[in-house]
């Protein structure tokens, strides 16, 4: 049985070295690479794709895991064997269902929506690609189809690169429950005076943002003897290994939340990525547990580290010391006011903590409707309008702002696309309280500008076991049940009745 696990490590490392030199190509693609290189750079990628693809679902590896199964199911759950042939086989039967032809005609779909897309999107010109996503919806469906499901858009939801484990039944009564509690609190800040922000949109010194950023993001924990920082127009964490995870950000000169808060995001994903056990590398156990967990650990370091008043306490006067001409005059408060100013909003990248998951919960059921056809693409955009207008409060006055401001539906499927971000932030939630309530005094420590306390709890109690469990498992270990609303609405009720006086 050993031979055959170590026959399978040496595959799956294989495998993982061809994904890892394409996401090498991918990052320069991004971040250096002359418009010239693009064609070349595609087919490059496309080929080093192909030939991970091609070993995952070798016949070989299909025979190695059913001959190890057995095995596997001797061995304690926890187990790194077991966690190992786990994933594997999760890995082997997503690509191995899946016939070649019908990826192939996906990405060259996906390929020519997304062109269209970028010529429609700017002429607010729906019309013209509604053909292109209702042909995405049936593929999406198509997908799904290979897979035995509940709901139909479970097997996207649950695809290896998404969220494994989760399922339309476990988040709709959430988000339902979320989305009945967030209304009324949206309203009921929107009914206050606004926060002023005009103290974020001064001219900020590009050079001067980056060094800031760069002296937060060590301090709490990403290492940059394991990683780089290097600007892309839309910023990404990419690991290449355990001992090489990078991340990108973008600077705006004349608004200074974009960088900074950008930066401590991707420093977040990146920090989970470095922390998995060094012995996972190669391995398809280093990384993260999903989508959802790792989004979970970027809003940990960006939201409730980030703009909290106490990480501020200690960061402000450094800042006010880098920015004195626009800085000196403007107090704490009004800082910490302005870094958590609540509005309503067309656009989701945009959003601000407690309207974000309205825009993340109305294309969740948005994918769902779709998929069961319940909802037609044609009347997506009435319905994007009527749904806005009842949870949010406001309407986009055009298609560009509305059903066409999110590249997702315009690259990859409909359905699985969107529920990560708000079950990452309902799991920070849940994640956060846990650590404090394990570690007390790391509120006190932020305050003095030290994390390690939390960065190592985070380490021992998430990051180390990388892909090994499925997030509902992981939660399961960590906080000892399942994924629950009440410890997010507290916070947020916390922080915004204070900052609001409701
Ligand atoms: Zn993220």
């Amino acid at each position: 049985m050993e031979n055959k696990l170590a026959e399978l490590e040496t595959r799956l490392a294989e495998i993982k070295d061809l994904e890892s030199a394409a996401y090498v190509l991918h990052w320069d693609q991004n971040v250096y690479m002359p418009p010239g290189g693009a064609a070349a750079r595609g087919r490059q990628i496309a080929t080093l794709t192909r030939l991970g693809h091609e070993k995952m679902v070798a016949p070989d590896v299909g025979r190695l895991l059913d001959a190890l199964q057995p095995y596997a199911e001797s061995l304690p759950y926890d187990s790194d064997e077991a966690g190992l042939i786990r994933v594997a086989r999760r890995l082997y039967e997503e690509k191995s269902r899946v016939p070649p032809q019908f990826t192939a005609e996906f990405y060259d779909h996906t390929a020519a929506t997304l062109e269209v897309w970028k010529e429609a999107r700017p002429v607010d010109d729906f019309a013209k690609v509604r053909p292109y996503l209702e042909k995405t919806l049936d593929l999406s469906r198509q997908y799904a189809g290979y897979f035995d499901y509940e709901h139909i858009a479970d097997p996207l939801i649950g695809r290896p690169t998404q969220d494994p484990g989760m399922t339309v039944s476990i988040i709709r009564p959430l988000f339902a429950e979320l989305r009945d509690q967030l209304v009324p609190l949206v309203q009921a800040i929107t009914a206050k005076p606004p926060a002023d922000d005009a103290c974020l949109h001064q001219h900020f010194a590009e050079e001067e943002q980056w060094d800031f950023g760069i002296e937060v993001i060590k301090r709490v924990g990403y290492d940059l003897e394991r990683g780089r920082q290097d600007k892309a127009p839309h910023p990404f964490t990419i690991e290449f290994s355990i001992g090489d995870v990078r991340i990108t950000t973008r600077v705006d000169e004349h608004y200074l939340g974009s960088a900074l808060f950008g930066t401590l995001h991707e420093a977040g994903h990146a920090m989970y990525e470095q922390g998995s056990r060094a012995d996972f590398e190669g391995t398809p156990l280093a990384g993260g547990t999903s989508m959802g967990v790792h989004e979970s650990q970027s809003r940990l370091w960006e939201n409730l580290v980030g703009r909290s008043r106490g990480f501020w306490r200690h960061f402000y006067p450094k800042l006010q010391a880098v920015f004195p001409d626009q800085l000196a005059n403007v107090t704490l408060d009004t800082f910490y006011r302005a870094i958590n100013k609540v509005e309503r909003s067309l656009l989701r990248v945009e959003a601000d903590e407690v309207t974000y998951n309205l825009h993340v919960m109305l294309r969740f059921d948005f994918e769902c409707q779709l998929l069961e056809g319940s909802l037609a693409v044609r009347d997506l955009p009435e319905a994007w309008r009527a749904r806005m207008s009842a949870d949010l409060g406001i309407a986009p006055p055009n298609d560009r702002d509305g059903v066409m401001q999110d590249i997702h539906w315009y690259t990859d499927y409909i359905g699985g696309m969107f529920q990560c971000y708000t079950l990452g932030n309902i799991m920070s939630a849940q994640f956060f309280d846990a650590a404090l309530q394990a570690h007390p005094e790391i509120e006190g420590e932020m305050e003095n500008g030290e994390f390690g306390t939390l960065h190592r709890w985070l380490i021992d109690n998430i990051y180390q076991h990388g892909h090994k469990f499925t997030a509902p498992e992981l939660l399961e270990g960590v906080v000892g049940g399942p994924m629950r609303i009440a410890p997010y609405i507290h916070y947020l009720r916390e922080k915004y009745g204070e900052l609001y006086e409701l």
